[in-house]
């Protein structure tokens, strides 16, 4: 199963995607993760990635698409990917097409997680993410049932991302707006496009999007 989580910062994409991820079998790909890993280890990418990381803009198209051909060429990939945070641009939408028709691939779906601007920057000042196994936290919505341990793994050191901060978050949002909620009609006239309402509780969005994909794959072809 082939599917993209999209939706603005914040929404979600990527608690859900790791719980599709742990349901399903397959792999969450997150390019936001993956260019973060760069910028930590300063390969050239992530020289040229931090500054626009750090002010909220989208990292080029070349870059990423070239990122993304190769992780999922990986073997990893072949029972199925949920991309979370690709495409992000239709130029990356349209590259994705052709990548997967050469190898034979299709998208079964594409989720939008539905949000409203207003609720974002609370979510998104307010999140954090285990440094050992991942887990993301957040200080109102999703506390560790321990404060400062981690519920899934006992790790005792978290982090926050540089990008997280209140200011950056409204040009995360408006390069949402401009560069990616464009490749949403890409998408519904492909007929591909399903949308789940975001704004609930995190387990009532699993739940939406796991009734989505079960009826999509019960589905004859
Ligand atoms: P995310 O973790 O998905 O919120 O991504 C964090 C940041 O990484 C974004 O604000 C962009 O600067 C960059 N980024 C991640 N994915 C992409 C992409 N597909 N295209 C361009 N920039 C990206």
């Amino acid at each position: 199963m082939n599917l993209i989580l999209l939706g603005p910062p914040g929404a979600g994409k990527g608690t859900q995607a790791r719980r599709l991820q742990d349901r399903y079998g397959i792999v969450q790909i997150s390019t936001g993760d993956m260019l973060r890993a760069e910028v930590a280890a300063g390969t050239p990418v992530g020289l040229q990635a931090k500054a626009v990381m750090a002010a909220g803009q989208l990292v080029s198209d070349d870059i990423l698409i070239r990122m993304l051909a190769d992780r999922i060429a990986r073997p990893d990939c072949a029972k199925g990917f949920i991309l979370d945070g690709f495409p992000r641009t239709v130029p990356q939408a349209e590259a994705l097409d052709g990548m997967l028709a050469s190898k034979g691939l299709a998208l079964d779906a594409v989720v939008e997680l539905r949000v409203d601007d207003a609720a974002l920057v609370d979510r998104i000042a307010g999140r954090f993410t285990c440094a050992t196994c991942g887990a993301g936290y957040h200080d109102t919505f999703q506390p560790p049932k321990v404060a400062g341990v981690c519920d899934v793994c006992g790790g005792t050191t978290f982090t926050r991302r540089a990008d997280d901060k209140r200011e950056t978050v409204a040009a995360r949002l408006a390069a949402y707006h401009s560069q990616t909620a464009p490749i949403l009609p890409h998408y519904a006239a492909q007929g591909r496009l399903h949308e789940v309402d975001g704004m609930a509780e995190i387990d009532s969005v699993t739940a939406a999007l796991v009734a989505l994909l079960d009826g999509l794959r019960g589905r004859p072809a």
